[in-house]
């Protein structure tokens, strides 16, 4: 059988290796770091559990992965400007709390474990180029940079606990969050403009949750990152399939890729197996879902006055959060009508952005 090769051993690039071994295809993923999840630094982000119908721990299942990493269902959390705190009590969980890095636990550990487990070879310290692979799934692309983060991971006595901040003195046009579990501990800010304030907002951010919880901060390290974006999504380049943020995959209202890249790494493997257009899969799978996190940014600036109360009072007052978040995650009908206004507002806020 033909040896698949792979460029990026991220979420994308092993979600696709790890269906292709299981399939008897060689693999090699070929890895610039020294590790998995070398662009992370043991923080917690979030399996966001509202994008699809089904749980998404199962639609992992679905596609192969198997949960070997540790991970902590949060059915509550608090949002807050500042000056008002939004209680959220969900019946499921609204996300499960997961660690990226190379640390065991991690997300990014257990994949590389279940990839080798099936034979995968992974090469780190070992950059391929595009060209040169099967698989494209080499994360963010700079120049299509939307949004960046910076924060600290430390240890903590607080309980657990989840805090949403969005203010735009603490992040601006974006979100600051905290996040606990088993007295480990993210505090970060992620602003999508006005990059050159990160250092003062993640400053604001810190002060901020000193008023509301007063956290204790042990052994604290830095971590932080940025996201890219795409509507005009390259998902197959000559014979080249990409999956992952090298698509141009991720969520344009607040950053959740970790689900896109997974799922596009299981299309790219199953298109290969089957034989099946990737190109148009991904398009059926994510076009609608891209767009709506389009329209979902634009609503977000322009009616986030006084500090985001008219949107979350929204999110808070809906019979059921999570269904809400669904249907604004699905390019629901208003949001259809919403479109061509959005893109025109959206290709002049974000010019770096290549939206159709
Ligand atoms: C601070 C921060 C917080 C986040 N929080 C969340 C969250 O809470 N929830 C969520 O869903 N998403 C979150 N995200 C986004 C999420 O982490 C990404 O969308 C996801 O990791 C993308 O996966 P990927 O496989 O496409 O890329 P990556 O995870 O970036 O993996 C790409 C890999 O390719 C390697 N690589 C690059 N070029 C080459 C090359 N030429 N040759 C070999 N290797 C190469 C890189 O070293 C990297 O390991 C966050 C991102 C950041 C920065």
């Amino acid at each position: 059988m033909e040896t698949i090769k792979i460029a990026g051993a991220g979420p994308a690039g092993l979600s696709a290796a790890i269906n292709l071994a299981r399939k008897g295809y060689k693999v090699d993923v070929f890895e610039k770091n020294q590790d998995v999840g070398g662009r992370f630094h043991g923080d917690f982000q979030g399996l966001e559990n509202w994008s699809d119908e089904k749980d998404v721990l199962l639609k992992l299942k679905e596609m192969n992965i198997s949960i070997n990493f540790d991970q902590y269902p949060f059915k509550n959390l608090i949002i807050s400007n500042g000056m008002k705190n939004w209680d959220f009590k969900c019946d499921i969980p609204a996300f499960y709390l997961i660690k990226r890095g190379s640390a065991i636990g991690s997300l990014d550990n257990g994949l590389k474990k279940q990839a080798l487990d099936k034979g995968v070879h992974i090469h780190f310290e070992t950059v391929l180029h595009e060209s040169q692979a099967d698989i494209v799934a080499t994360g963010p692309y700079a120049p299509e940079k939307f949004a960046t983060a910076r924060g600290i991971v430390f240890q903590t006595n607080l309980k657990d606990l989840a805090i949403g901040l969005v203010n735009d003195k603490t992040a601006v046009k974006g979100y600051s969050y905290l996040l606990v579990a088993q007295g480990q501990a993210t505090m970060g800010t992620v602003l999508f403009d006005k990059f050159k304030n990160l250092n003062r907002c993640f400053q604001e951010t810190k002060r901020m949750f000193n008023q509301l919880v007063d956290p204790d901060i042990i052994n604290p390290h830095p971590m932080g990152g940025l996201g890219s974006f795409s509507l005009c999504n390259i998902f197959k380049k000559k014979r080249r399939l990409y999956a992952g943020e090298a698509a141009g995959l991720q969520d344009l209202l607040w950053g959740f890729g970790i689900k896109n890249a997974i799922t596009s790494g299981f299309l790219a493997a199953k298109s290969i197996i089957n034989g099946e257009n990737y190109e148009k899969t991904a398009k059926n799978y994510f076009n609608q879902k891209l767009k709506a996190s389009l329209v979902n940014r634009f609503l977000w600036e322009k009616f986030g006055i006084k500090n985001y109360e008219f949107i979350v009072n929204q999110i808070h007052s809906a019979r059921d959060p999570l269904k809400y978040l669904n249907w604004i995650h699905n390019f629901n009908i208003l949001q259809n009508m919403i479109y061509p206004m959005a893109l025109r507002y959206m290709r002049e806020r974000y010019r770096n952005l290549r939206l159709e």
